[in-house]
C-alpha cells in the first residue's frame, strides 16, 4: 500500500484506513461502535425483526429476534442482549479497560464476539490480535509516508478530515508548523495531533 501511494496511486485497505482515520480523529464515535437493535433492525423474510443482519442467518434461533414487523420491536430484548455492556459498547473483556488500543479497537462488534468467545459482548483473542496487529502496521505505514510528506497519503488521509493536504504539507516544508522526529518516535502518528479528553484528535490547520 505504501510502494502504491509513492508511486502516485491511491490505494486503500479499510482495515489500515479505518485505523489511521480512527487515530486522525480521536478514536470511534458513539455512531461508529455497534448498535446491535438499537436504532436499527434486521428483517428476515417472515417479518422477524433482528438486531443485526449477520444474526438472521437460518431464521432459525428465537433468542436472537427482537420483535416482528407486525408487533414491534421488543425493547426489553434489545437490552438483554449484551446486558453488561457500557456507553461505550465495548466488549466488557477486563484487559480492554487498560488497553491503549481501545479507543479505536472494532470489539463492540457483537458478532465477531459471538463467533469467538459464544458471548455477544465479550471479545475474543484473534480478534484482539487483529486490532492491535492492524493498528500497529497502519501506524507505521503511516508515521513512514507522514515523514515523506507523501501527497497522495497526505490526501486521501487528511483531506478526508476536512483538512487542506497541500497547505499542511507546505506549512510543515517552511517550519511554520513544527512536527515531531517522525522517524524516531514511534507515538508520532498521534504526536501530530494534539491530546484531548486522552484521546487523540486533530491539530487544527
Ligand atoms: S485490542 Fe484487545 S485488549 Fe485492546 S481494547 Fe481491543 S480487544 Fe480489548
Ligand atoms: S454485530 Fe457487528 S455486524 Fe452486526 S451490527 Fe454490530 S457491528 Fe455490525
Amino acid at each position: 500500500m505504501a510502494r502504491w501511494m509513492r508511486a502516485g496511486r491511491t490505494v486503500s485497505v479499510s482495515t489500515l484506513d479505518n485505523k489511521i482515520l480512527a487515530a486522525l480523529k480521536g478514536g470511534l464515535g458513539h455512531e461508529d461502535k455497534c448498535k446491535l437493535g438499537d436504532g436499527f433492525v434486521a428483517v428476515s423474510p417472515d417479518g422477524h425483526l433482528y438486531p443485526c443482519e449477520r444474526l438472521v442467518a437460518e431464521d432459525d434461533r428465537p433468542d436472537d429476534r427482537v420483535g416482528h414487523v407486525s408487533t414491534g420491536i421488543e425493547r426489553p430484548k434489545v437490552a438483554c442482549l449484551r446486558p453488561d455492556i457500557g456507553e461505550d459498547r465495548h466488549a466488557v473483556n477486563e484487559e480492554c479497560s487498560t488497553c491503549a488500543e481501545k479507543f479505536r479497537c472494532a470489539a463492540s462488534c457483537a458478532c465477531a464476539n459471538r463467533a469467538e468467545t459464544g458471548s455477544l459482548q465479550v471479545a475474543g483473542g484473534v480478534q484482539c490480535w487483529h486490532e492491535k496487529t492492524s493498528a500497529r502496521i497502519a501506524d507505521r505505514m503511516a508515521e513512514s509516508l507522514f515523514a515523506d510528506l507523501d501527497p497522495v497519503f497526505l490526501r486521501w488521509f487528511y483531506g478526508r478530515m476536512g483538512i487542506d493536504a497541500d497547505l499542511l504539507a507546505a506549512k510543515i516544508r517552511s517550519g511554520e508548523l513544527q512536527v515531531p522526529a517522525l522517524r524516531t518516535d514511534p507515538k508520532a502518528i498521534g504526536a501530530i495531533a494534539r491530546r484531548r479528553d486522552g484521546k487523540r484528535a486533530l491539530r487544527v490547520i
